[in-house]
Protein backbone atom coordinates (compact mmCIF):
# COMPACT_ATOMS: atom_id res chain seq x y z
CA UNK A 1 0.00 0.00 0.00
CA UNK A 2 2.67 2.51 1.16
CA UNK A 3 5.08 1.65 -1.94
CA UNK A 4 1.89 1.87 -4.51
CA UNK A 5 1.20 5.83 -2.74
CA UNK A 6 4.89 6.24 -3.35
CA UNK A 7 4.28 5.51 -6.92
CA UNK A 8 1.72 8.06 -7.33
CA UNK A 9 3.55 10.95 -5.86
CA UNK A 10 6.64 10.24 -8.07
CA UNK A 11 3.93 10.33 -10.87
CA UNK A 12 2.41 13.70 -10.56
CA UNK A 13 5.59 15.33 -9.43
CA UNK A 14 6.80 13.89 -12.92
CA UNK A 15 3.75 15.20 -14.74
CA UNK A 16 4.00 18.51 -12.96
CA UNK A 17 7.50 19.31 -12.95
CA UNK A 18 8.01 20.91 -16.55
CA UNK A 19 5.36 23.37 -15.28
CA UNK A 20 7.38 23.90 -12.09
CA UNK A 21 10.65 24.21 -12.98
CA UNK A 22 9.21 26.38 -16.41
CA UNK A 23 7.45 28.79 -13.55
CA UNK A 24 10.85 28.86 -11.42
CA UNK A 25 12.84 29.59 -14.69
CA UNK A 26 10.87 32.52 -15.61
CA UNK A 27 9.56 33.97 -12.32
CA UNK A 28 11.90 33.37 -9.50
CA UNK A 29 15.51 32.82 -11.00
CA UNK A 30 16.41 36.36 -10.96
CA UNK A 31 16.14 39.00 -8.66
CA UNK A 32 12.94 41.46 -8.84
CA UNK A 33 12.92 44.94 -6.91
CA UNK A 34 9.36 46.73 -6.94
CA UNK A 35 9.65 50.41 -7.27
CA UNK A 36 6.16 52.31 -6.36
CA UNK A 37 5.85 55.25 -8.92
CA UNK A 38 2.81 57.57 -9.13
CA UNK A 39 1.83 55.49 -12.25
CA UNK A 40 1.77 52.01 -11.06
CA UNK A 41 4.58 49.97 -10.21
CA UNK A 42 7.73 49.49 -11.74
CA UNK A 43 9.05 45.96 -11.37
CA UNK A 44 13.04 45.36 -12.37
CA UNK A 45 14.22 42.34 -12.71
CA UNK A 46 18.48 41.99 -12.28
CA UNK A 47 19.43 39.56 -15.56
CA UNK A 48 23.17 40.25 -15.13
CA UNK A 49 26.29 42.98 -15.80
CA UNK A 50 24.33 45.80 -17.78
CA UNK A 51 21.09 43.83 -18.61
CA UNK A 52 17.43 44.55 -16.75
CA UNK A 53 14.48 43.75 -17.58
CA UNK A 54 11.73 46.92 -16.25
CA UNK A 55 7.79 45.91 -16.11
CA UNK A 56 5.41 48.79 -16.12
CA UNK A 57 1.81 49.02 -17.18
CA UNK A 58 1.61 45.68 -19.05
CA UNK A 59 5.02 46.38 -21.51
CA UNK A 60 8.11 45.34 -21.02
CA UNK A 61 11.77 46.89 -21.53
CA UNK A 62 14.64 45.25 -22.34
CA UNK A 63 17.93 46.90 -21.49
CA UNK A 64 21.25 46.00 -22.80
CA UNK A 65 19.82 42.18 -23.36
CA UNK A 66 22.72 39.25 -24.21
CA UNK A 67 22.86 36.17 -24.35
CA UNK A 68 25.83 35.68 -22.14
CA UNK A 69 23.68 36.91 -18.70
CA UNK A 70 21.03 34.86 -19.52
CA UNK A 71 18.49 32.37 -22.14
CA UNK A 72 16.46 35.34 -23.44
CA UNK A 73 14.66 32.55 -26.09
CA UNK A 74 12.48 31.62 -22.59
CA UNK A 75 12.30 35.21 -21.40
CA UNK A 76 9.11 37.88 -21.91
CA UNK A 77 8.88 39.25 -25.43
CA UNK A 78 10.05 42.88 -25.45
CA UNK A 79 7.55 45.65 -26.12
CA UNK A 80 10.61 48.49 -25.85
CA UNK A 81 14.23 47.24 -26.42
CA UNK A 82 17.07 49.73 -25.11
CA UNK A 83 20.43 49.42 -25.77
CA UNK A 84 23.72 51.95 -24.65
CA UNK A 85 26.21 50.73 -27.47
CA UNK A 86 27.35 48.39 -29.78
CA UNK A 87 29.83 46.26 -27.19
CA UNK A 88 28.92 42.73 -27.18
CA UNK A 89 28.39 42.79 -23.72
CA UNK A 90 25.53 45.24 -24.27
CA UNK A 91 24.68 44.27 -27.76
CA UNK A 92 23.50 41.23 -29.10
CA UNK A 93 21.24 40.50 -32.55
CA UNK A 94 20.13 36.88 -31.14
CA UNK A 95 19.25 38.05 -27.87
CA UNK A 96 17.26 41.07 -29.62
CA UNK A 97 15.73 38.71 -32.33
CA UNK A 98 14.55 36.47 -29.47
CA UNK A 99 12.80 39.47 -28.04
CA UNK A 100 11.01 40.93 -31.23
CA UNK A 101 7.58 40.22 -31.96
CA UNK A 102 5.81 42.94 -34.94
CA UNK A 103 5.55 45.66 -32.55
CA UNK A 104 8.57 46.02 -30.63
CA UNK A 105 10.39 49.23 -30.78
CA UNK A 106 14.05 49.62 -30.53
CA UNK A 107 16.06 52.25 -29.48
CA UNK A 108 19.82 51.91 -30.54
CA UNK A 109 22.80 54.30 -30.84
CA UNK A 110 24.09 55.68 -34.72
CA UNK A 111 27.12 51.91 -34.14
CA UNK A 112 24.76 49.48 -33.37
CA UNK A 113 22.89 50.39 -37.20
CA UNK A 114 26.38 50.48 -38.72
CA UNK A 115 27.00 46.65 -37.93
CA UNK A 116 23.70 44.99 -39.07
CA UNK A 117 20.68 46.02 -41.30
CA UNK A 118 18.29 44.23 -39.11
CA UNK A 119 17.83 47.37 -36.92
CA UNK A 120 16.88 49.24 -40.21
CA UNK A 121 13.72 50.39 -38.31
CA UNK A 122 14.92 51.24 -35.19
CA UNK A 123 14.95 54.58 -33.69
CA UNK A 124 18.57 56.14 -33.28
CA UNK A 125 18.89 58.44 -30.11
CA UNK A 126 22.31 60.44 -30.00
CA UNK A 127 23.05 62.47 -26.83
CA UNK A 128 20.79 65.00 -25.64
CA UNK A 129 17.97 63.25 -27.90
CA UNK A 130 14.22 62.70 -26.26
CA UNK A 131 11.72 60.57 -27.06
CA UNK A 132 8.38 58.98 -25.73
CA UNK A 133 7.33 55.46 -25.90
CA UNK A 134 3.74 55.04 -24.09
CA UNK A 135 4.07 57.64 -21.88
CA UNK A 136 7.98 56.69 -20.86
CA UNK A 137 9.99 59.62 -21.29
CA UNK A 138 13.44 58.31 -22.99
CA UNK A 139 16.62 60.89 -23.01
CA UNK A 140 19.87 59.92 -24.00
CA UNK A 141 22.48 61.26 -22.34
CA UNK A 142 26.77 61.33 -22.55
CA UNK A 143 28.59 58.33 -21.62
CA UNK A 144 32.21 58.09 -22.11
CA UNK A 145 35.48 57.88 -20.33
CA UNK A 146 38.15 60.36 -19.50
CA UNK A 147 40.61 58.41 -17.35
CA UNK A 148 40.96 55.14 -18.47
CA UNK A 149 42.18 54.49 -23.00
CA UNK A 150 42.73 52.11 -24.72
CA UNK A 151 46.61 51.44 -25.00
CA UNK A 152 46.72 53.46 -28.29
CA UNK A 153 45.35 56.30 -26.38
CA UNK A 154 41.76 56.33 -27.16
CA UNK A 155 39.41 56.03 -24.62
CA UNK A 156 37.14 52.82 -24.59
CA UNK A 157 33.89 54.59 -24.88
CA UNK A 158 34.81 57.86 -26.86
CA UNK A 159 32.54 61.25 -26.26
CA UNK A 160 29.45 61.06 -28.40
CA UNK A 161 29.25 57.19 -29.54
CA UNK A 162 27.18 55.45 -26.35
CA UNK A 163 24.20 56.64 -24.22
CA UNK A 164 23.17 56.50 -20.95
CA UNK A 165 19.52 56.88 -21.02
CA UNK A 166 17.14 58.55 -18.40
CA UNK A 167 14.12 56.92 -18.18
CA UNK A 168 10.63 58.38 -16.37
CA UNK A 169 7.75 56.12 -14.63
CA UNK A 170 5.25 58.42 -13.58
CA UNK A 171 6.84 60.33 -11.28
CA UNK A 172 10.16 58.41 -10.82
CA UNK A 173 13.14 58.82 -13.21
CA UNK A 174 15.51 56.00 -13.84
CA UNK A 175 19.29 56.35 -14.61
CA UNK A 176 20.89 53.47 -17.04
CA UNK A 177 24.31 55.10 -17.04
CA UNK A 178 25.62 52.59 -19.93
CA UNK A 179 29.88 52.59 -19.87
CA UNK A 180 31.03 55.92 -18.61
CA UNK A 181 32.87 57.71 -16.19
CA UNK A 182 31.79 60.05 -13.65
CA UNK A 183 31.54 62.79 -16.09
CA UNK A 184 30.39 66.55 -15.88
CA UNK A 185 27.37 65.56 -17.27
CA UNK A 186 26.42 62.90 -14.90
CA UNK A 187 27.12 64.84 -12.30
CA UNK A 188 25.06 67.84 -13.44
CA UNK A 189 22.21 65.45 -13.46
CA UNK A 190 19.15 66.25 -10.41
CA UNK A 191 16.44 64.70 -9.52
CA UNK A 192 17.30 60.81 -10.25
CA UNK A 193 15.94 58.64 -7.90
CA UNK A 194 17.35 55.06 -9.47
CA UNK A 195 20.70 55.20 -10.87
CA UNK A 196 22.60 52.19 -12.24
CA UNK A 197 26.49 53.50 -12.03
CA UNK A 198 28.99 50.65 -13.67
CA UNK A 199 31.86 49.92 -11.59
CA UNK A 200 34.48 47.67 -13.16
CA UNK A 201 38.38 48.94 -14.70
CA UNK A 202 39.09 49.30 -17.00
CA UNK A 203 36.16 50.10 -18.88
CA UNK A 204 34.39 51.90 -16.52
CA UNK A 205 34.95 53.41 -12.93
CA UNK A 206 36.82 53.04 -9.88
CA UNK A 207 34.44 52.11 -6.69
CA UNK A 208 36.13 55.87 -5.52
CA UNK A 209 34.25 57.35 -9.04
CA UNK A 210 31.50 55.79 -8.26
CA UNK A 211 31.64 57.25 -5.12
CA UNK A 212 32.21 60.75 -6.16
CA UNK A 213 29.24 60.23 -8.95
CA UNK A 214 26.63 59.72 -6.08
CA UNK A 215 27.89 62.52 -3.52
CA UNK A 216 27.35 64.98 -6.36
CA UNK A 217 23.66 64.43 -8.09
CA UNK A 218 22.43 62.14 -5.11
CA UNK A 219 20.63 59.81 -6.60
CA UNK A 220 17.88 58.52 -4.02
CA UNK A 221 18.88 54.69 -4.61
CA UNK A 222 21.84 53.09 -6.25
CA UNK A 223 22.61 50.06 -8.08
CA UNK A 224 26.32 49.55 -8.55
CA UNK A 225 26.12 47.39 -11.96
CA UNK A 226 28.30 46.43 -14.31
CA UNK A 227 30.92 45.65 -11.95
CA UNK A 228 32.60 42.15 -12.89
CA UNK A 229 35.40 41.42 -10.20
CA UNK A 230 35.00 44.90 -8.29
CA UNK A 231 34.23 44.01 -4.91
CA UNK A 232 30.82 45.90 -4.11
CA UNK A 233 32.40 46.15 -0.35
CA UNK A 234 34.19 49.05 -0.87
CA UNK A 235 31.39 50.85 -2.15
CA UNK A 236 29.35 50.92 0.71
CA UNK A 237 32.74 51.81 3.05
CA UNK A 238 33.15 54.62 0.83
CA UNK A 239 29.46 55.90 1.33
CA UNK A 240 28.72 55.01 4.55
CA UNK A 241 28.67 58.58 5.74
CA UNK A 242 26.50 59.13 3.12
CA UNK A 243 22.46 58.30 4.04
CA UNK A 244 20.97 60.27 1.33
CA UNK A 245 21.97 57.44 -1.22
CA UNK A 246 20.57 53.88 -0.08
CA UNK A 247 22.93 51.51 -1.75
CA UNK A 248 21.36 47.88 -2.98
CA UNK A 249 23.87 45.40 -4.46
CA UNK A 250 22.42 42.99 -6.91
CA UNK A 251 23.80 40.16 -8.69
CA UNK A 252 25.07 42.51 -11.68
CA UNK A 253 28.43 41.24 -12.10
ZN1 LIG B 1 31.44 49.22 -23.53
ZN1 LIG C 1 30.29 47.17 -20.96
Amino acid sequence: MKKIHHKVVFFIFMCLSPLILNAKYSDAMYEKDTISTSDGDLIISFIGHASLIFEFKNLTIHIDPVMQEGDYSKMPKADLIVITHEHSDHFDLTAIKHLTKKETKLIVTGECVHSTEYLSNAEILKNGDKTTYNGIRVEAVPAYNIKHKRHDGNPFHPKGSGNGYILTFGDKKVYIAGDTENIPEMKALTGIDIAFLPMNLPYTMTPEMVADAARTFKPKILYPYHYGNTNTRDLINLLKDNPETEIRIRDLK
